[in-house]
């Protein structure tokens, strides 16, 4: 039931709780996407343009520090100058080895933009001294467009090429304590910074609409069929079982919902149409009986004649059908509903079913009805004994409606290695083939046309299937039931159960 909360107005669920609507999937995804392009272009802009210079500055300096450390190994190497060119033409770099005091010792001068060989003495002994004292790798930038200038921030300006020097104290076999210079140079990166963000500016733009068509154009495509799903259910809601949910899309899983949302409204639309005919049937079940009491009744009241036995088996044998009609739907609804508990116990199947066989004759004794016990010995089983005797009843019920010309009914019991069975066996019309799936279904009937004493209420065999399930979801695979019928050969019905002794 639909309502809606007085005071905010908004839809209230079943269990009370408000509803919110959650967003669409079309803006949920139209937001994910939107989200996405923005992750991408500001890692982009970070990479590309924030952080290129020091990123490259970085790099420089650590490729600069590998050279450093290449030039320690090499020191004391026999043919240092010959090292010391192949780690310049390597690395790019120029090489300078000096004592602890900045005198120079050897060097390698290789790249064009170098400063460490034209500097002052003066200043490469101050760089000595500093590096010298500093336990690690000394790194200074210089102004290339100053040479000789002095040592610039860090950072530098940005359109002039930098010079990195990168030093470190080391010792040597050959020359003691030493100092080696790596020179390299640091082109800037400006320009490309502003060209990449030109471009950037670009790629933000034309990712920024591709991104936000596409995402419309996903969410449409996705959302679509979903919405067309969603209006047909809707239609279902309303009773209309017409509802289409057939071709709803490509997507694998929402065919697969078309298709259950189709099956549900089939099997929805058999159901109100078998509830229908149960309501007239039911109806028409129960107002011949109370017609016929009451009009028995009110005779008997008016004519002293007619206050007779006969009169009064009437009476009581039309409140033994309704009894008996009222009993089966409420047994349905609780067996369902899982309101009814089998309660097992050890008895005797084989007396049990005797006694139902026996009560049964007795009912039907003017009706020329023929029956048959067939059993080699006593089975004692563990179930609940009254469901079981309501199944025999039921199976010899309907074996007796539909028994036809032969009049005959034979319930056999076979004694199987840990199962016994039991059938129901009637010489009638049978069953067709396709309507044997159905007939345990709730208010099936296979006969379409209601004739009052030759059927039931539709719900015999769906009692039978209930208790079998419950007695399975106590004790998986204890009991089990089934048909096996011919048309115009005559149906067995039976079920089985699992015993725990014979009296063999
Ligand atoms: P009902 O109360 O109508 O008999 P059931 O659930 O017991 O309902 O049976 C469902 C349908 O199965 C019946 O309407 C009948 O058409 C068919 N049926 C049940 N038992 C037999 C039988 N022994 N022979 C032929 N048809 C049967």
């Amino acid at each position: 039931m639909k309502t809606t909360n007085p005071k905010t107005n908004e839809p209230v669920t079943k269990g009370g709780v408000r509803g919110r609507r959650p967003l669409s999937i079309k803006w949920r995804l139209f937001a994910c996407f939107g989200a996405f392009i923005a992750f991408v272009l500001l890692v982009l802009w970070l990479f590309q343009v924030i952080f290129l210079d020091d990123f490259y500055k970085f790099i420089k300096s650590e490729d600069a520090k590998g050279a450093v450390e290449k030039v320690i190994k090499a020191v004391d190497s026999d043919d240092l100058d010959a090292a010391l060119l192949s780690i310049a033409y390597k690395k790019d770099v120029c090489v300078l080895i000096t004592d602890v005091n900045g005198g120079v010792l050897t060097g390698c001068d290789y790249i064009p933009g170098c400063i460490i060989h034209h500097m002052a003495p003066s200043s490469v002994q101050s760089l000595a001294v500093a590096a010298a004292a500093k336990n690690g790798y000394f790194n200074a930038y210089y102004d290339i467009g100053k040479l000789g200038g002095g040592v610039v921030s860090g950072d530098g300006p940005e359109s002039a090429p930098l010079s990195l020097i990168v030093a470190k104290k080391a010792e040597s076999e050959k020359y003691g304590e030493v100092i080696v210079f790596v020179n390299s140079t640091v082109t800037p990166v400006g320009a490309t910074v502003d060209t990449l963000r030109i471009q950037i500016y670009i790629i933000t733009a034309v990712l920024a609409v591709t991104g936000l068509v596409l995402a419309l154009l996903f969410s449409r495509v996705i959302s679509r069929p979903i919405s067309r799903l969603t209006k047909e259910a809707k239609e279902l809601a309303k009773g209309n079982y017409n509802a289409d949910f057939a071709g709803t899309g490509g997507y694998g899983e929402i065919s697969e919902l078309g298709d259950t949302l189709s099956y549900a409204a089939t099997e929805l639309s058999k159901l109100d149409s078998l509830k229908n005919e149960l309501v007239a049937n039911i109806s028409h079940d129960l107002r011949t009986p109370l017609t016929l009491i009451k009009g028995t009744a009110e005779m008997m009241r008016d004519i002293k004649e007619e206050n007779n036995e006969e009169n009064l088996n009437t009476v009581i044998e039309e409140t033994e059908r309704l009894t008996t009609l009222v009993n089966d739907i409420l047994d349905v609804s609780k067996l369902r509903s899982g309101a009814i508990k089998i309660e097992r116990k050890d008895f005797d199947l084989t007396e049990a079913v005797g006694a139902v066989l026996e009560r049964y004759k007795r009912l039907v004794e003017k009706e020329g009805i023929t029956f048959e016990y067939r059993f080699d010995r006593h089975v004692i089983v563990r179930a609940d004994e009254t469901r079981i005797s309501q199944i025999v009843y039921n199976l010899i019920n309907n074996a007796v409606i539909h028994a036809g010309e032969s009049k005959k009914v034979t319930v056999e019991q076979i004694v199987g290695e840990s199962y016994v069975t039991v059938g129901v066996i009637d010489c009638g019309k049978g069953i067709p083939k396709d309507e044997l799936p159905h007939i345990w279904d709730r208010y099936y009937r296979v006969d379409k046309e209601h004739k009052r004493a030759q059927t039931g209420s539709g719900l015999g065999l769906s009692i039978v299937s209930s208790v079998i399930a419950l007695h399975n979801a106590e004790e998986p695979d204890s009991a089990a039931c089934g048909v096996k019928s011919e048309e115009g050969k005559g149906s067995t019905f039976w079920f089985a159960l699992k015993y725990q002794k014979t009296d063999e």
